[in-house]
């Protein structure tokens, strides 16, 4: 789907207009993928757009760009401040915020320490991304430990997701399951995954290469204070078909039932009851229609 435009992007400080937001081919991250960017949702509530966990999103970019080195020439309090202006200044109310960080124009080589680190947000109407969906596990691995940081949100990751979901679509599946190199599921092409079983939610840990998500955080957080048993271990790929239930976690993706992997029915092919539970809290809380208790909503006021 294409993009419905919006009014101004934030780059760099200024607020350009939708189609003057533009860099040079030489840009360097265009060819080295030396990129770092976040995916964060605002969604309307009663009184305002509220920004989900905005200050857990900054702090992943942060760290991921800390992880290549990359210096952002603002404070997180510049860019929280940034994005604010940003939906108020395009009269957004849901829309999804792409920060992005990346090294810019001054010479090719695969050295970037002379690149400048350019700054960019925009903010834009974006509806469902995945819904209940049909997954496969891929042939491609996840990228292994000690070739590309799995817990830096880096556009060159990105690469090794398209494979997965590129597959996927031409098998005619919705969203592909990584495994990681020790054959141990890891995670979706861009949102990590849960199974269920006998009222326990398992998921992957850190160490099966896997983005540390927020969304994740979030439903680990609420399954525990709604008094189910949340284990972080590792998943053998057979664990999948004889879940009760699998979902998808991400803030593209929200929480999204998995009706099937490989052609085989999880459960009974349709969203199980605690994945529905937790997928209706996580949708009242983003709406701030449930207490705020952890302060994870931001108000664009
Ligand atoms: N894994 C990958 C590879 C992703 O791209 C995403 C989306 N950012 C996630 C997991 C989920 O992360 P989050 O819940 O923070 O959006």
């Amino acid at each position: 789907m294409a993009f419905e435009k919006a009014d101004k992007i934030w780059m760099n400080g200024k607020y350009v207009n939708w189609d003057e937001a533009k860099v040079h081919v030489l840009t360097h991250a265009l060819h080295y993928g030396s990129a770092i960017f976040e995916g964060i949702r605002s969604y309307q509530t009663k009184t305002s757009p509220a920004i989900f966990r905005l200050e857990d999103h900054l702090k992943r970019l942060y760290d991921s760009c800390k992880i290549y080195r990359m210096t952002i020439p603002y404070s997180m309090d510049d860019l929280k401040k940034a994005i604010v202006e940003l939906i108020k200044i395009n009269k957004l109310e849901d829309c999804y915020i792409r920060p992005l960080v990346y090294r810019g124009y001054h010479h090719l080589g695969v050295d970037p320490t002379s690149c400048p680190i350019e700054v960019s947000i925009a903010v834009y109407k974006w509806g469902k991304y995945l819904e209940n969906t049909t997954a496969c596990v891929s042939t491609w691995f996840r990228i292994a430990p000690n070739t590309l940081p799995s817990m830096a949100k880096c556009a060159a990751n990105y690469m090794n997701s398209q494979l997965i979901k590129l597959e996927a679509r031409e098998h005619g599946y919705g969203e592909g399951i990584a495994l990681d190199v020790s054959g141990h599921v890891s995670e979706g092409s861009g949102e990590n995954i849960f199974i269920v079983r006998d009222s326990t939610l398992i998921t992957p840990p850190y160490g099966a290469s896997i983005l540390p998500g927020v969304t994740r955080n979030t439903v680990i957080t609420l399954a525990l204070e709604m008094g189910y048993k949340v284990i972080e271990e590792n998943i053998p790929r057979e664990a999948l078909y004889i879940a009760n239930e699998v979902f998808f976690t991400g803030t593209a993706a929200e929480i999204s039932p998995v009706t099937s992997i490989d052609k085989v029915k999880i459960g009974c092919g349709e969203p199980g009851p605690l994945t529905s539970k937790i997928r209706d809290k996580y949708n009242k809380l983003v709406r701030d229609e449930e207490e705020d208790k952890h302060k994870w909503l931001t108000l664009v006021k």
